[in-house]
């Protein structure tokens, strides 16, 4: 036999075998919870923010930084509606998404951890989601506190300008002349998007909610992040120090692959959590 082919298969019985493993212990954990990042909605289009092809190679990484948000309101809310949010709110849930709402939905997966901003858990139908870092779906004004929706803050005339800045990296002056800062209707106060910036304290009712689950937790699945943002990166390291297993699906190793993962599925989330959901049937 080829010895190409012989290694191509060593590796694929390898990942069979471990997605084997995972799925007995799922089946014999009592209270399993997911903690997702950005990877797990590269494959419905949004790219995680470092690396090749990354979204801070488009906007700096002040965009998510609060002293610049007050400083440069005008700048950070221009480079936030045109590179993040209208990106994120066109996204779909992809199989990785769908598989982790079907395993909720037959009571083994108890909640869901998010690190993302994108929504995609609940528009793929899973109901106990912890928004880490907050989402995009709410936006609140910076004085009154009253609560937005994003059609609210940014209406179809906003969309229709931005549709013409087809510039990548630069701001076309003619368009952000036109944009317009949304403000309170209430109060005439700035409105800030209810996603964690860098700087700010995660909200206490999402930080005590997830940590509650993980001191509950016997099994862990983590789903594209690498680990490196804390708090948030603690959490897999609960369940560890708790004696509960860790099931790690990455593209690449990450912070914990080689220091609490119990087992490691390399690859893409989708295929890997579409397998699972399918074995757990
Ligand atoms: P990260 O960029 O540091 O790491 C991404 C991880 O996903 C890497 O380990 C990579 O190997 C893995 N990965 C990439 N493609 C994958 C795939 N198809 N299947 C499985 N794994 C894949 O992301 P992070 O650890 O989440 O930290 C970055 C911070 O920025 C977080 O707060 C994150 O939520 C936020 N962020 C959110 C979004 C979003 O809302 N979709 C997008 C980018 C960044």
């Amino acid at each position: 036999m080829d010895k190409n082919i012989h290694e191509i298969n060593e590796v694929d019985n390898n990942k069979n075998e471990n997605i084997t493993k995972a799925v007995e212990q799922i089946k014999k954990s009592k209270y399993v919870i997911a903690f997702t990042g950005a990877g797990v909605s590269v494959e419905s289009g949004i790219p995680p923010f470092r690396g090749e092809g990354g979204l801070y190679e488009k906007v700096s990484e002040n965009v998510f930084d609060l002293d610049y948000f007050y400083a440069k309101n005008k700048d950070c809310w221009y480079m936030l509606v045109k590179h993040i949010f209208i990106p994120l709110l066109k996204a779909k849930p992809n199989l990785a998404h769908i598989a982790l709402s079907e395993i909720e939905k037959k009571g083994i997966l108890k909640a869901v951890i998010t690190q993302n901003i994108d929504t995609l858990h609940e528009k793929a139908g899973s109901n106990n989601i912890i928004k880490f870092h907050g989402s995009i779906d709410i936006f609140k004004c910076t004085k009154c506190m009253k609560i937005y929706r994003f059609e609210q803050v940014i209406g179809e005339s906003t969309l229709n300008l931005l549709k013409d800045d087809k510039n990548d990296v630069i701001i076309d002056k003619n368009i952000f002349e036109k944009f317009e800062v949304p403000r309170c209707k209430s109060c005439g106060a700035i409105i800030k998007p209810d996603i964690v910036f860098f700087k700010e304290p995660i909200p206490e009712k999402a930080l005590n909610e997830s940590f509650n689950h993980a001191q509950n937790s016997d099994c862990l699945i983590i789903i594209g992040t690498s680990g490196v943002v804390y708090p948030a990166a603690m959490i897999p390291q609960i369940v560890h120090r708790n004696k509960g297993k860790i099931i790690e699906i990455n593209k690449e190793p990450s912070e914990y692959t080689n220091t609490i993962t119990d087992i490691f599925l390399q690859g893409n989330a989708s295929e890997i959590l579409h397998n699972i959901q399918n074995l757990l049937n």
